[in-house]
């Protein structure tokens, strides 16, 4: 079978390709570089009949996917801005995400496709009401039908900023989903809503200021950010979790018409990666803050049920401190390196 995966240079994107070539499947990767494609084929030559890119431009324009479906069995759509700088939230943030959503599901549907069903990483930012970051306390417990109650005005206000415009157009793209596979009934689909996703990167990355956004984070408290920086939600997943999670989601007949939050039930903080980072890197001890309260917005202590990730998909979640070591470790060495 071969599985068309969007964002496949990506962080979780590309954990999602080798997790596929690791059961046997072929994959066809979307990237709008050529050469990070090349990058992720030539550090997997032992795949290299299994693995294969085409480039692809901005997912903001509809239609982008139309002529790359050929062959293609089951999508993994997983590109999406991950972004918070930038000068126009809507342009930049909110389009291309629900125009990513769009143009996957029109190039599912075209007239001869084989492809029976979507996996979609959605996110946390779907789900929470950050308004009740306050009131809910440790009895209260997101599930998979909790959604976000962003309207699409406050998701596109000028005023507002990227963080909430992210929250819309993540909440907003995964609705378009859900309605077009009720509507269509051409393909089936499933839906991941992960919290921060944190491990090692197997995607090509020459510097650690490449790094995406969730890992940033932790990079930067083992640079001795001061303060350290503020968690917008209590859960994490390790990132090979996630990856595995669309896999099995893929493969399983009954996944089909799923949504699942993806978030280990041990809640993370920043002051743990401090801690951890401490504890493990010699070099770090001198590095990160001592002052882990300057300043800091209380993080909320809801809970997040991610259980049946483990029941339903077989799943099993990584500690934390796995996540924040294996990616301090792999960027000290870059950084070294460079
Ligand atoms: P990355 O930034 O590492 O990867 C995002 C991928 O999307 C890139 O490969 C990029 O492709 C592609 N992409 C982004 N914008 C565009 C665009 N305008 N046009 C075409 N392609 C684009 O992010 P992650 O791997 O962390 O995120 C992947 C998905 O997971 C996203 O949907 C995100 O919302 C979701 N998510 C991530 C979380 C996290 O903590 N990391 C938490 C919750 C959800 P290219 O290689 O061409 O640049």
């Amino acid at each position: 079978s071969l599985v068309l995966v969007t964002g496949a240079t990506g962080f979780i994107g590309a954990h999602i390709v080798d997790s596929l070539l690791s059961r046997g499947l072929k994959v066809r990767g979307t990237t709008r570089s050529v050469q990070k494609g090349e990058q992720m084929r030539s550090a997997r030559p032992q795949y290299a009949s299994q693995l294969e890119f085409v480039q692809i431009g901005d997912i903001a324009t509809i239609g982008t996917f139309d002529n790359i479906m050929d062959g293609v069995d089951a999508v993994i759509h997983t590109a999406s801005p991950v972004t918070y700088d930038v000068q126009d939230n809507e342009k930049e943030i909110i389009t291309p995400s629900i125009n990513g959503v769009k143009s996957i599901l029109q190039a599912c549907n075209l007239s001869g496709s084989k492809v029976r069903r979507l996996v979609l990483t959605s996110s946390f930012a779907a789900v929470v009401d950050v308004t009740k970051n306050n009131t809910f306390g440790p009895d209260f417990t997101y599930t998979a039908s909790h959604w976000n109650p962003l309207t699409w005005e406050e998701s596109v206000d000028p005023a507002t900023s990227a963080v909430v415009a992210y929250r819309g157009g993540k909440k907003f793209g995964e609705l378009e989903a859900w309605d077009f596979v009720a509507r269509e009934k051409t393909f089936d689909l499933v839906t991941f809503c992960p919290p921060m996703v944190f491990g090692p990167v197997v995607h090509p990355l020459s510097d650690p200021s490449q790094l995406n956004d969730s890992n940033t984070n932790l990079w930067k408290i083992a640079q001795g950010a001061d303060p350290l920086p503020s968690a917008r939600v209590p859960g994490y997943v390790h990132v090979e979790n996630l990856a595995d999670a669309h896999v099995e989601a893929l493969l399983r007949p009954e996944a089909g018409g799923k949504r699942y939050l993806a978030a280990d039930s041990e809640p993370f903080t920043y002051e743990m990666a401090a801690d951890i980072i401490k504890e493990e890197f010699p070099w770090a001890r001198e590095i990160v803050t001592k002052d882990y309260d300057s300043g800091k917005e209380p993080v909320a202590k809801y809970h997040i049920d991610g259980a049946r990730l483990t029941t339903e998909l077989g799943v099993k979640y990584t500690p934390f401190r796995e996540a924040v070591v294996d990616l301090v470790q792999q960027m000290y060495e870059l950084s070294k390196a460079n």
